[in-house]
């Protein structure tokens, strides 16, 4: 039976009837598999008998497992509030009492004389082993303290490990160890195995249905062990496999047109002309960057790479550049921004730049009104425009290029990985350039992007002065409003970044539309303030942001909508005030917003008395450096080294039971083994056995499902 097999309903399982499946549908189990996948949170060992002796050495609860002998009974406490006490002792004859709070009832059933199987939480309480929290079961009359361990095993509680299921209202430990025994009976045996047989065997890991039996039903501690690497490793193997396949597949895909020695390139002629006319030269870590690049569009195979910069070190004019080299060889360019302010300033820029140079250049954003768009989607398949840019409105449906060769994804990591995926489907021979400040974690760059190559500019251009950074108490804002009327004064302009939109009822922070109105009112009554937040239509946003760059504005009050990629040279202050609600990475950006002209910047991290151990951290790290990858790192280490929290937010890592904290070794050794596969084996790719086209079915070069949403 394929594992595909297990999605039925939960229902089709013995004496799991209506009640217990609506019950399961609640805590989010509706199919076999589902419940198959239900692993234990943690187990209880009823295994090894124990005695009373470990809790005896110490003060703490002890969990003891021992056959005992019912001693007597008596009740304490004054009537009519008395409770049962019953006294026992084990095989060495240590004695032990179980307090029935509440459960008087148990004197008809723990009579002296009987050996019971007992699982409790013990501790030494007045000179007396005690426990109010047990488990137990009559073993047969006249059972022995030798014969105990064996007429105990006969009993479904005890005599085994135990596993302890996460459960929610109107489940118990009883129903889903029932329920999942009946699964693994009538069902996981017979599961195919999806690991290929080489892999299980150099590894060491189990087959499926033997995993599964041991990590719900375990022998004992080493196979538990087994069991848990071994599903461990197929989810994290599936994953590595998906990722393998894809690169595996865009490296051995053929660019339309290519030859064997490639392709011919343009002739460099409107890159020289574009590099003519800017009134500075690439800094060496650009040009060495465009040589990557340049070098994967003429290979004849696909490019996947990614390129990491700072803020302000000048991605977009490399990647300019690569579309130049694009539209030389006849090719089309998708230039895809996360914001319409920021793929508006990119149009912009495009258009000062590459316009002069004869190319045709567009802008596609969910803003451009029907009619217009249009013409638009027919010129682009008809080819007539070289370079769109846009968000991710690019990819809609409806949109067709003619020969889409090179996308570009400025500030991916704010994209999901399905809006990357389905940008690439649209062509999967093209180019493919993401854009990013934020460098990834080690980890995740060997998971989701384990596929990519990756460029990086490690250097801003010359002449920028580092940004002054100053912390300020809340309170003293009216020292840093004074130091910013002065810089408005001189000509230049601010940011004012606050965390909310609007006020408020539930939190005393700041907010963008009142701080908006007591800095236009109160503390900068002469100068000219404007409001940017996510809720304004993009025309509104639009003007503003214009009429910014055109210095009719001095001050921008906004939330971090201002934080990616928004360029104007002349602004010199970035003032944001709650700056430990900020996240590095975004205070980082933000602090981006500034010393991009000639100009001495400043930032001003204003923050609130309740400062956690954290934020106090963070606000450190941005006074001690403005390098983002810096920046990143101690951010990852403030997180925990293997935090990955951006990642699981973003929902890409669809792990059951693998924890890339933790198992972050068994993740490296799933890489080796799936690329190995893939490259060693051939018949993957042209399947012959069952389980291997098993696995293309499950792990398909373009496939998405393993990724998630
Ligand atoms: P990023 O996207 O990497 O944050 P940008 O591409 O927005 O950075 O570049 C920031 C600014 O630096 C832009 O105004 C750009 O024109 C300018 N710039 C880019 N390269 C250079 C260079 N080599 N020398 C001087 N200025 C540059
Ligand atoms: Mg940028």
């Amino acid at each position: 039976m394929f594992q595909a097999e297990l999605k039925q309903p939960v229902s089709r399982l013995q004496g799991i009837g209506p009640k217990t499946t609506s019950v399961l549908s609640s805590a989010g189990i509706i199919t076999i598999d589902d419940i198959l996948k239900h692993y234990p949170r943690t187990y209880e060992d009823r295994s090894r008998i124990t005695g009373f002796a470990p809790a005896l050495k110490t003060n703490e609860a002890v969990l003891i497992n021992t056959p005992a002998l019912i001693t007597g009974q008596e009740f304490f406490g004054r009537p009519p509030k008395q409770t049962l006490k019953v006294m026992l002792e084990d095989a060495s004859g240590i004695p032990a009492s179980l307090v029935c709070f509440g459960r008087n009832f148990l004197a008809d059933k723990l009579i002296p004389g009987r050996i019971i199987i007992l699982y409790g939480s013990f501790q030494n309480r007045f000179n007396e082993l005690q426990s109010s929290a047990f488990e137990f079961e009559l073993l047969p009359p006249e059972t022995t303290f030798d014969e105990a361990p064996e007429a105990a095993s006969a009993l479904p509680d005890f005599g085994r490990i135990l596993p302890v299921y996460p459960l929610t209202a109107g489940l118990s430990q009883k129903m889903m160890r029932k329920a999942i025994a009946h699964a693994l009976d009538e069902w996981a045996v017979n599961i195919e195995t999806e690991l290929p047989e080489s892999i299980r065997r150099r590894y060491g890991l189990m087959t499926k249905p033997v995993a599964l039996r041991q990590i719900h039903f375990p022998d004992n501690e080493t196979d538990r062990e087994t069991a848990e690497k071994t599903l461990k490793f197929e989810e994290l193997f599936h994953f590595q496999l998906a990722a393998a396949r894809r690169s595996y597949k865009r490296k051995s895909a053929r660019k339309p047109g290519a030859t064997a020695a490639g392709f011919s390139t343009g002739n460099g002629r409107l890159e020289a002309e574009l590099l003519g006319k800017l009134g500075f030269k690439l800094t060496a870590a650009q040009m060495r960057v465009l040589e990557e690049i340049k070098a994967d569009i003429s290979s004849e195979s696909p490019m996947s790479r990614m390129l990491q910069g700072d803020v302000g070190s000048g991605k977009t004019l490399v990647a300019f550049i690569a579309a130049l080299q694009t539209v030389e060889r006849g090719g089309q360019t998708a230039f895809m921004a996360p914001t319409e302010l920021l793929a508006r300033q990119h149009a912009d820029n495009a258009s000062k730049l590459l316009t002069p140079l004869g190319l045709r250049i567009a802008l596609l954003t969910g803003g451009v009104k029907a009619e217009q768009r249009r013409h638009l989607l027919e010129a682009l398949s008809a080819g007539e425009i070289d370079l769109v840019i846009g968000t991710h409105a690019l990819f809609g449906e409806n949109v067709a290029f003619k020969q889409l060769s090179l996308i570009i994804i400025d500030e991916q990591h704010r994209f999901g990985v399905m809006q990357r995926l389905a940008l690439s489907g649209k062509n999967s021979t093209a180019d493919l350039l993401l854009m990013t400040a934020t460098p990834i974690p080690r980890t995740l760059a060997m998971t989701v992007f384990g596929d990519l190559d990756v460029s990086t500019i490690d250097e801003l251009p010359p002449g920028r002065t580092p940004v002054e950074t100053h912390l300020a108490a809340i309170g003293n804002e009216r020292k840093v409003y004074d130091f910013v009327r002065r810089e408005l004064s001189a000509g230049r302009q601010a940011y004012f970044v606050y965390p909310l939109i609007s006020r408020s009822d539930k939190s005393s922070l700041k907010d963008a539309e009142s701080m908006f109105e007591a800095l236009r009112t109160r503390h900068f009554s002469g100068f000219t303030v404007g409001l940017i937040h996510s809720r304004l239509d993009e025309k509104t946003k639009k003007d503003i942001m214009d009429r910014f760059r055109a210095g009719d504005i001095q001050i921008i009050a906004a939330t971090s909508v201002v934080e990616v990629g928004v360029d104007v040279p002349n602004a010199t202050c970035m003032i944001i005030e709650h700056a430990e609600r900020f996240g590095l990475s975004a205070l980082h950006q933000l602090r981006g917003r500034v010393g991009r002209g000639e100009h001495q910047s400043y930032a001003f991290l204003v923050y609130s008395e309740d400062l956690t151990e954290t934020g106090t951290a963070r606000l450190k790290i941005m006074k001690q450096s403005t390098d983002g990858f810096y920046i990143a790192e101690e951010d990852l280490k403030i997180r925990g080294p293997g935090d990955l929290s951006g990642a699981a937010q973003s929902g890409f890592l669809p792990f059951n039971i693998a924890n890339l904290n933790t198992d972050f070794e068994l993740l490296k050794t799933a890489r080796t083994a799936a690329s190995d596969l893939v490259k060693t084996d051939a018949g993957l790719l042209q399947p012959e056995n069952s389980a291997m086209r098993r696995l293309l079915e499950i792990c398909p070069p373009f496939s998405d499902d393993l990724i998630g949403g």
